[in-house]
C-alpha cells in the first residue's frame, strides 16, 4: 500500500495518548484566555496606581526642569510598582499553573529570584526607553509616535543585539555542547550551514521549563543557537539533527531581523493608535494629564499593551510563516521527516497539537503540530530515500 501522509500524520499525533491530548487542550486553551485575563489585571492595576496619585506627587517633588530624570524615576516607578502589585497574578500564571501542569519544576525562591531580577532589567530599559519617547514628544510635537516608532525598533534592535551576551546568561548557563556523537553532528551541520560551531549552544532551560525546546537569539554577531538540555535528555540523535536543522533555518533565514522589522512597523501604529485614543482612556482612568506628561505613563503604556494584545495575531501569523519555512529548511538539508515528526511531537504536551484553524490562527505563534507533521509526512511522500549523512 502506498504511503499515506494523512493517516500517518494521525498515527503522529494519536500517540500521545487521549489523556496527554486533553490535558495537553486544557493547558493551551487556559493559556489563551489567561491572556484576555492579563489586560483585565493590567487595568486594574493602572487604575489603581492613577487613582492612588503616588505618581503625581513624585512627579511634582521632581520638578518641571529636570525633565530627562522625570521621565526615567516617574516611568520607572510605575514599572516597579505595577510589578510587585502583579506579582501574585504572575506567580499564578507563570509558576503555580506551569507547576500544576507538570511544565516546571523550579522550586518558588528560584523563581522569585530570577522574576525580580527580569522586573530589574525590565524597569531600567524602560525607563531608559522612555526618556526617549517624552524627549521625542518634546521636541516632535505631533508627529511623536512616528519618531517613537522608530526608535521602538532602534531599541529593540539593540536588546536583540545585547540578549545573548548580557542577559541571557543570567538566567541560565550556555556551554558548548559536550564532546561525543551530538557534538560532531552538530559542528558538520553549522559547517555546512556556514555558521561557526562554537555559535551553537547548550542552556540548562530545565531550570525554568520541562518544555522540549530550543531557540536562536541575537543579531548580526551575536547571533546563536541554543538549545534545552531537555531536548538533549529526551531526544534521539536524529531528533536532535532535525530540530537544530529547524533552528539553523531561522539563522540562516535571518529571521529575526524581519521580526525586528515588523515590531517596528507595528510599534509605529500602536504609538499613532495610542496617541489618538489616549484623552478618552486618560479620562477612563481619571487623570487629567496629557499623552506627553510622564505621570501619565500607566495609561500610555497600558494603550501600548492592549493594542499588542489586539495586534498578537497579525505577529502570529508572521511568525507561523517563519516557523513553517524553518520546518522545510531542515527537511531540505537534513531529510529528517520522522525524526522532526516525532520531535514535534514532544512540543504538542505544551501546544495543542489540534486547534480549529480559527484559534490557530489568532493565538498560535507556531503552526499546528498536526499541521507541521503532515506537511514532514507530505516530504516524506516525495522523498522516500533516507538521509544520506
Ligand atoms: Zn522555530
Amino acid at each position: 500500500m502506498a504511503f499515506d501522509p494523512k493517516a500517518a500524520t494521525a498515527r503522529y499525533i494519536d500517540s500521545l495518548g487521549a489523556a496527554n491530548l486533553d490535558k495537553a487542550h486544557d493547558y493551551t486553551v487556559g493559556g489563551h484566555w489567561l491572556l484576555l485575563w492579563g489586560i483585565v489585571v493590567s487595568a486594574i492595576v493602572t487604575w489603581v496606581i492613577v487613582r492612588w496619585g503616588i505618581l503625581d506627587r513624585l512627579d511634582r517633588r521632581i520638578g518641571e526642569r529636570r525633565r530627562n530624570l522625570r521621565a526615567f524615576l516617574v516611568s520607572g516607578a510605575f514599572i516597579l510598582l505595577s510589578t510587585v502589585i502583579t506579582l501574585p497574578w504572575t506567580i499564578y500564571e507563570s509558576w503555580w499553573r506551569e507547576k500544576s501542569y507538570g511544565r516546571s519544576s523550579q522550586p518558588l525562591a528560584d523563581f522569585l529570584g530570577q522574576a525580580a531580577l527580569a522586573a530589574a532589567i525590565s524597569t531600567l530599559l524602560t525607563a531608559v526607553f522612555m526618556i526617549g519617547v517624552y524627549w521625542l514628544m518634546r521636541r516632535t510635537g505631533k508627529r511623536w509616535w512616528l519618531w517613537s516608532g522608530g526608535l521602538a525598533g532602534i531599541a529593540l534592535a539593540a536588546v536583540m543585539l545585547l540578549a545573548p551576551i548580557l542577559i541571557e546568561p543570567m538566567f541560565n548557563k550556555y556551554e558548548p555542547v559536550p564532546p561525543g556523537q551530538v557534538r560532531d553532528a552538530l559542528v558538520s551541520m553549522a559547517g555546512r550551514a556556514g555558521i561557526p560551531p562554537n555559535k551553537i549552544y547548550m542552556y540548562n532551560g530545565s531550570r525554568q521549563s520541562n518544555n522540549f525546546t530550543a531557540n536562536v537569539s541575537g543579531i548580526g554577531s551575536s547571533a546563536r543557537v541554543a538549545i534545552s538540555d531537555v531536548a538533549f535528555k529526551n531526544a534521539s540523535l536524529d531528533e536532535v539533527r532535525a530540530v537544530t536543522g529547524h533552528e539553523i533555518g531561522h539563522y540562516v533565514l535571518k529571521h529575526i531581523w524581519y521580526a525586528v522589522a515588523l515590531f517596528a512597523i507595528l510599534a509605529l501604529f500602536l504609538f499613532w493608535l495610542a496617541d489618538r485614543l489616549f484623552p478618552r482612556f486618560a479620562r477612563a482612568f481619571g487623570t487629567d494629564a496629557g499623552v506627553a506628561e510622564p505621570r501619565a505613563v500607566p495609561v500610555l503604556l497600558f494603550l501600548v499593551s492592549l493594542f499588542a494584545i489586539l495586534a498578537s495575531p497579525i505577529i502570529n501569523t508572521f511568525s507561523r510563516m517563519q516557523e513553517a519555512q524553518a520546518d522545510l529548511y531542515s527537511l531540505r538539508t537534513e531529510n529528517r521527516p520522522d525524526a522532526l515528526s516525532s520531535a514535534l511531537v514532544k512540543t504538542a504536551e505544551y501546544r495543542y497539537p489540534r486547534p480549529d484553524p480559527v484559534e490557530e490562527a489568532v493565538f498560535y505563534d507556531h503552526p499546528s503540530v498536526e499541521r507541521r507533521v503532515h506537511t514532514a509526512m507530505e516530504w516524506k511522500a516525495i522523498h522516500p530515500d533516507p538521509p544520506a549523512r
